[in-house]
């Protein structure tokens, strides 16, 4: 089973929270270890998995449970989305040319895989009706060219090759021309891989890279290599610049650490991923289906989902309720206001939601960190005060204390006291129901 280890790692998490109520800061400390240490055991790199377990923590307590949803499955599906966010979200298509052909340059060590993945990918990209032509450019290992032409064979796809007396760079202008005259659609370019990183590797690919233009850099790293997977789609990333990377390997015992370090190291996401020796067993890496495995809880996720959507339209019925009566107190201003900073950061995930699609990380980072102000201040409010926000809009003294409490400001408060009058008459109006609302002015 892949990442089996890391998988029932943090079942262990779940376990402890079984026949608890709620999550709490106390009773999530346990779980969160559990969590902590699987990751550190499926080689995730260490401040990776210090900042994930810093965003789970925060939701955990932070989010409300969800109505007829144990903690344990609460805290699975938090788990699952940061998962998929840490993984890159979305999944990473390959980036083909408008004109002309499209030039995949691979890089790598040897022996990670990158002779059999260029073969895997020209079969992956003929099976979706392109054209494609392999460049043997592996001049320092006359049996990765041999190799090369082997699988090209099997897979039907033409392999240029020179021979081993000429410049990498050189190969591959060659071979570049000879798919322009022949119109192919992609040239995938294989290059020279050494036991460890060097200049001369480094300036070779430069040179490779200059010639070629390439549409695609992709680096091919070991996903048993761990978190050392990252560190080197970080340094190829600096030194020649790349595009993604691919991860092989995924079929064997490796712990997980690669493909969850990848994104959050190096910046750069991972676009495929091999789980296998035969030609096709190379796919494009989902995230969510990545988190899905890891997580082996497929159930449980839907579940959840399901409920949160019947909860969210339970919600959104009463606050409709309540608008409409004019008791829109802070109790409800926090839930919309939590709602909306959690639909800011999932559609950093998702970016699907029409309209919401333009949102920017700077802004989801700005409203999260309102949030945080305005929760402040409103956990310094007396349950008396936050259902009869009148009461602030009357006493300077209580919104005083509640400056003091919170830390914040005077002003402040009476910001978010008259923010809320504001949108009970903006929700008003929203609802075209006019009636009564008017803003109090603030008594001094
Ligand atoms: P290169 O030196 O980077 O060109 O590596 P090769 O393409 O020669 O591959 C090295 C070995 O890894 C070969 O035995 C491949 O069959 C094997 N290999 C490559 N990709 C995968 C994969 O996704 N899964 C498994 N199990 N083996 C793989």
């Amino acid at each position: 089973e892949m990442f089996g280890q890391l998988t029932s790692g943090l079942e262990s998490a779940w376990n402890k929270l079984k026949g608890e109520e709620v999550l709490t800061k106390e009773n999530i400390v346990e779980p969160m270890r559990d969590i902590r240490r699987a990751l550190l055991e499926a080689d995730v790199s260490l401040p990776v998995v210090r900042r994930f377990v810093q965003a789970v923590s925060d939701q955990a307590v932070g989010v409300g449970l969800i109505r007829g949803v144990k903690p344990d499955q609460q805290l699975v599906k938090i788990v699952h989305d940061e998962l998929v966010k840490l993984m890159g979200g979305e999944v990473s298509d390959l980036v083909f040319a408008k004109s002309g052909p499209t030039v995949i340059l691979l890089a790598g060590l040897q022996g990670v895989g990158k002779t059999t993945v260029s073969a895997k990918l020209a079969y992956y990209l003929k099976k979706q009706g392109k054209s494609c032509m392999l460049v043997a450019g592996d001049v320092y290992r006359p049996a990765a060219i041999d190799q090369l032409v082997i699988l090209g064979e099997q897979v039907g796809v033409p392999v240029y090759t020179a021979g081993t007396e000429i410049k990498p760079s050189e190969i591959a202008r060659q071979g570049l021309n000879e798919a322009k005259k022949k119109n192919i659609d992609v040239v995938v370019v294989d290059t020279a891989g050494r036991l460890q990183i060097d200049k001369a590797m480094m300036d070779e690919l430069k040179d490779v890279k200059r010639v070629l233009n390439p549409t695609e850099v992709l680096l091919v790293v070991d996903a048993m290599t761990g978190q050392e997977a990252a560190a080197l789609v970080t340094t190829f990333n600096i030194e020649i610049g790349i595009t993604g990377a691919i991860l092989t390997k995924l079929d064997g015992d490796s712990r997980g650490g690669a493909a969850l370090s990848v994104k959050e190291v190096s910046g750069k996401p991972i676009k495929l991923v091999g789980r296998g020796e035969r030609m096709e067993d190379l796919e494009p890496f989902y995230p969510d289906r990545m988190a899905g495995r890891i997580l082996g809880m497929g159930d449980v996720l839907s579940f959840v989902e399901k409920a949160q959507e019947v909860m969210q339209q339970e919600d959104a019925e009463e606050l409709q309720k309540k608008i409409m009566s004019a008791k829109f107190d802070f109790n409800d201003f926090l839930k919309q206001t939590r709602a909306v900073a959690r639909m800011g950061s999932m559609t950093r995930v998702i970016g699907m939601i029409p309209g919401m699609g333009k949102i920017t990380p700077a802004q989801v980072r700005e409203a999260e960190k309102s949030l945080k102000i305005m929760e402040a201040m409103i956990e310094a409010m007396t349950p008396e005060e936050r259902e009869k926000p009148e009461l602030l809009a009357e006493s300077p003294t209580r919104r005083k204390r509640i400056a003091q409490e919170s830390g914040k400001t005077e002003q402040q408060v009476s910001q978010l006291v008259a923010q809320l009058f504001q949108m009970r008459v903006r929700m008003k109006n929203l609802m075209g129901v006019m009636e009564g609302g008017s803003i109090p002015a603030l008594s001094n």
